[in-house]
């Protein structure tokens, strides 16, 4: 892409930020511009638990993952699951070595983020009015502050309201008719030992298979923040002739919607420290996909918000964010790149979207209790740790400017001593793709750390073989057949 491309982000969350910082990262230009007066001007939400395949994906691809896990907390992937009646269905605490789905709190990854892109970046106070496109792909974008600039390439990375999305959609956030009701305790363990005791480590969710749950999040520094959850109409409280600012209003109006759940759970609602705040779910419709629109895309919540079910929009944010940043590295053109992206993002995004509003659905459905809808969290983290190999194994990281191929350099033990060849191969494709000594290889498989591929060999004299190898790491042990005879070969990854 031409490196003096104008790219505009439109949103420092999660996703905003860290493609800003993989972008910088390739020594790319960029500036972002955020409605908020600074990074810490509001409470920036509760805990967010960064998956193995996702999220950890985004920081590493950022150089972040060591800061993220210098500031994680493991023990808080703990999660039991509790019917109205306080009895624990499942609890599930994570091995001492598990990080696959490791918790942070919102506020201290924004800071995290915001610290690792280069000062300046952020333009604060720049509240998105307007974006009118020029021609040619570039557009010019008006600020609340008077302010205006124009881009080459527009990222509407500012979540469920986005102003960068008509550009690309007509779609409209929609109410789930799941409204949240926040609540708050704070200093926990000594002040509210039995909300301690309940939440543990990590996070307790509470249904009542009729349209009511209780959860909540175990913070850092003893805080507690949980979400009194119901089916209700968007105005529920106009309807039940409750001010929302009225503490005791509310809490009478929930303690009559609760009113067949144990004392014991009731505590939520009874002992919360300062107001409740109402927070309504809304998503976008799923799969959501648009056509291509010269010099504008979206990531994050702005392409796909979705129920919170399952964990998977701020983690989708942060790759979307990394996939775009390398294609825009990666690709000649910022419309190569966007293809690029959209191609890989649009059905991820849509298929989980799918499935997170489902599980919303199904969650606050009224029904008889189904364990099977209980999840295997121990698996889940397995096949996110399985699912970032292959990943990995599909996009390798790597440093800025260099290449997805690796080299190799394979020893063959012949009949006349001991052979040196370069092999260098293409992994990241489901063919496996390369050459042997400059001579491209043919009919390349792969199938997890198993390689095969057929290759021509002039010396020590000219026969065509076919190779199978065990990779693990970087060496490699095989076998090359050829008509006459097998030949055994080891391998060495040269550094990048
Ligand atoms: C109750 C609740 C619980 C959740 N829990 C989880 C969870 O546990 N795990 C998880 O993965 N996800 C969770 N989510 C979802 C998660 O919060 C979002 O998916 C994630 O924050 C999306 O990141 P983003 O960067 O796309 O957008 P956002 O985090 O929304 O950031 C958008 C940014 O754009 C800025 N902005 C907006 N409009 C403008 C404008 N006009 N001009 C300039 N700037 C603008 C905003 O101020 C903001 O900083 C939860 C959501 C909710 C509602």
């Amino acid at each position: 892409m031409n490196a003096t491309a104008r790219i505009a982000i439109v949103g420092a969350g999660p996703g905003g930020l860290l493609c800003a910082r993989v972008l910088q990262e390739h020594n790319i230009e960029v500036t972002v511009y955020e409605a908020d007066a600074s990074v810490d001007a509001r409470d920036a939400g509760g805990t967010l638990d960064l998956k193995a395949d996702s999220g950890q994906i985004a920081l590493e691809d950022a150089g972040l993952l060591e800061d993220f896990m210098a500031r994680a907390r493991p023990e808080g992937q703990a999660k039991s699951r509790l019917d109205q009646h306080g009895t624990v269905l499942l609890a599930f605490v994570p091995e001492e070595d598990d990080i696959a789905a490791s918790e942070i709190d919102r506020g201290q990854l924004r800071i995290l983020l915001a610290e690792q892109v280069r000062p300046g970046t952020v333009k604060w106070g720049h509240k998105l009015q307007a974006v009118t496109p020029l021609g040619n792909g570039t557009h010019r974008l008006e600020f609340g502050n008077g302010t205006v600039a124009e881009a080459d390439l527009v990222i509407g990375a500012d979540g469920a309201w986005s102003r960068v999305r008509p550009l690309l959609s007509q779609a409209v956030p929609q109410y789930s008719g799941v409204s949240f009701v926040e609540v708050r305790f704070e200093n926990v363990d000594e002040r509210h030992p039995r909300v301690a005791a309940l939440v543990g480590d990590g996070h307790m969710f509470a249904g009542d298979n009729n349209g009511r749950g209780i959860i909540l999040q175990r913070n850092g520094n003893g805080h507690v923040r949980g979400y009194v959850a119901m089916r209700a109409e968007l105005d529920w409280y106009d309807k039940a002739g409750v001010d929302l600012d009225d503490e005791a209003g509310v809490r009478r109006f929930l303690l009559g919607e609760f009113k067949d759940w144990a004392d014991e759970m009731l505590r939520f609602i009874k002992d919360n420290d300062g107001a409740f705040v109402n927070r309504p779910l809304w998503t976008l419709p799923a799969p959501l996909t648009w056509e291509r629109t010269a010099g504008a895309t979206l990531l994050g919540d702005a392409a796909h918000l979705m129920a919170p079910w399952g964990g998977f929009g701020v983690n989708f944010a942060m790759l979307d964010g990394a996939e775009l940043a390398r294609a825009l590295a990666e690709e000649p053109t910022i419309d190569s790149a966007v293809a690029r992206y959209e191609e890989g993002m649009l059905p991820r995004s849509g298929e989980h979207a799918v499935g997170a509003n489902d599980a919303l659905e199904r969650f606050f459905a009224t029904r008889d209790f189904d364990p099977s809808q209980i999840r295997d969290h121990a698996a889940e983290h397995r096949e996110s740790v399985a699912a970032a190999a292959e990943y990995r194994r599909r996009n390798p990281a790597k440093a800025p400017g260099e290449t997805p191929a690796s080299a190799w350099t394979l020893k063959f033990q012949t009949p006349r001593g001991e052979q040196l060849a370069e092999l260098v191969l293409d992994m990241t494709a489901s063919a496996l793709t390369g050459s042997l000594n400059d001579a491209p290889i043919e009919g390349g498989q792969i199938s997890g750390s198993e390689i095969s591929f057929s290759a021509r060999l002039t010396t020590p004299f000219k026969m065509k073989i076919r190779c199978a190898a065990s990779i693990d790491g970087d060496t490699m042990t095989g076998k090359a057949k050829s008509t006459l005879m097998t030949i055994a070969f080891t391998g060495t990854r040269e550094a990048a």
